[in-house]
């Protein structure tokens, strides 16, 4: 059978790309490039810059988002309870494999053959016989005896230790607390700012997403939350943590220092079902086009990673350093489209022309994905063109597009807020429109098909409105048009 590699081309990239924000591309210019290449939605990290750093970055993405008439959304990621070491009288010491040294939680300035821990319990969460790792893992301890609040360790891997290097302590469970201050302050400043997502790294358990949704809650505007899963404790607890969360990231970076390298691709399938399973949006993060923070062109390794991502239907693939600090932001945006656009329109030409796989359930389900799986098989034994959601909160868009239907959702909101918040979910198309209008008279739907979105006369649209706030006064209505 002749291998065939050429596919129709789909109008709408269906998986969402989110680029993080860094000194490589905050500028105007580039964040308005950034977008016209595709970006979703934004990422800063809480773990650098500060707060008239990250205000600055987020004016700019909206001034740039607003003069091109763009949705394209902000998300905070929060440090969480990461731990790390503290500073030495150089910046820096030298670990040699088979060295003894001793990690303290002391306060004191570290020196050759001592390391002070910032983290102040670390002598009650490490056991003997435990690993600890520095630095995304590049340096390993390991635990030989605890005597109050020494630990007397042998090197394992060595290297050279900087000042305030990451610290991971696997199969440990650390008990420092899901939000530290710094974690409540910076929440609360990118939500008065209006912050779309907060990502709340490290998370470990339902509880410490209840925690941040307090701080959500002192705001008159609901940003939703992304639980970034890292850890094992964070994958023992996934389906809990699902459910009380908006949707998830797959972040492979400290996973992979946290897991063996081999486990983490298995990890990353299984959240990817869990989180279609629960129709909550699913980010893959870390490394995806590492290689082009210094070439033009990636790794073929690279571009598989990504295909695989974008098969497996996740929502989002994101960029770290490639955009933040790479050299070829841009380009790396441009790539990651690109390859997201090849795969799905291999799936959908292959798979019985255009009908993504669905998540299954047992019914009796709820009503919106009853509704959603209705809409998926209509859009695809119909060939429709769009199919068009009235969403005031972005519930019901989300569900649609959680049963991954073979036509592009255009998600029409009259709120700028709701609009951005659709931009994560797959195959979602964010239009900020007066909803009101379409519902009173359904064929303004065709008409701005055929007007904004590119269909021809005579093709199929499907409009889905009538879900309420009020669950008890859900009427919805499917409706078929022709252009
Ligand atoms: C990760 O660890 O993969 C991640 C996305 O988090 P951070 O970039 O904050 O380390």
């Amino acid at each position: 059978m002749p291998i065939n590699i050429e596919f129709t081309r789909l109008r709408y990239r269906r998986t969402k790309i989110v680029a993080t924000v860094g000194p490589a591309c905050s500028d105007p210019g580039t964040i308005g490039r950034l977008i016209e290449a595709g970006v979703n939605v934004f990422r800063l990290n809480m773990s650098h810059g500060n707060h008239a750093s990250h205000t600055e970055v987020f004016q700019t993405i909206r001034q740039e988002n607003e003069s091109r008439g763009t949705h394209v959304a902000i998300l905070a990621d929060l440090c969480g309870p990461k731990i790390r070491c503290g500073t030495f009288e150089n910046g820096a010491i030298e670990l040699t494999a088979g060295q003894s040294v001793i990690v303290t939680t002391e306060d004191v300035i570290g020196r050759d053959g001592l390391i002070p821990s910032a983290y102040d319990k670390l002598h009650l969460d490490a056991n003997q016989g435990a690993r600890i790792l520095f630095d995304d893992g590049k340096l390993e301890l390991s635990v030989e005896s605890i005597t109050g609040r020494e630990l007397q360790c042998r090197v394992v891997q060595g290297g050279t230790l900087k000042d305030r290097k990451g610290i991971n302590i696997p199969l440990c469970k650390v008990s420092a607390p899901a939000l530290t201050e710094k974690d409540y302050a910076d929440a609360r400043m990118m939500l008065a700012l209006g912050v779309d997502f907060l990502a709340l790294s490290f998370t470990r358990k339902a509880a410490d997403i209840e925690l941040l949704k307090k701080v959500v809650d002192e705001f008159d505007h609901p940003a939703a939350i992304i639980a970034k899963l890292e850890n094992h404790e964070g994958l023992q607890n996934a389906d809990e943590i699902i459910a009380t969360s908006d949707g998830i990231m797959v972040a492979r970076g400290d996973m992979g220092v946290e897991l063996n390298p081999e486990e983490v691709p298995v990890a990353q399938t299984q959240l990817v079902v869990a989180a279609r399973k629960q129709r909550k949006p699913v980010i893959v993060a870390t490394q995806m086009l590492e290689s082009m923070i210094d070439n033009t062109q990636p790794t073929r390794a690279e571009v598989s990673d990504i295909s695989h991502a974008v098969q497996s239907g996740t929502d989002a693939i994101m960029l770290s350093g490639e955009t933040a600090a790479g050299n070829y932001p841009v380009e790396a945006v441009e790539m990651m489209d690109r390859i997201a656009r090849h795969n799905e329109s291999y799936q959908w030409q292959t798979e019985a022309s255009g009908h993504f796989k669905s998540t299954e359930a047992t019914p009796p389900i709820p009503l919106h994905h009853a509704i959603a799986n209705a809409l998926s098989t209509l859009s695809h034994d119909l060939q429709v063109y769009c199919i068009f959601v009235m969403s005031r909160g972005g519930t019901s868009a989300l569900t649609v597009s959680s049963a991954r239907p073979s036509a592009p959702v255009i998600a029409a909101s009259a709120f700028p807020r709701t609009c951005r918040k659709m931009n994560l979910n797959w195959g979602t198309v964010p239009i900020e429109t007066d909803t009101d209008a379409i519902e009173a008279n359904p064929r303004l739907a065709a008409k701005l098909a055929l007007t904004s979105f590119g269909a021809q006369q005579g093709d199929r649209v499907l409009l889905l409105e009538g879900f309420n706030a009020n669950p008890s006064l859900h009427a919805p209505a499917i409706t078929v048009l022709i252009v």
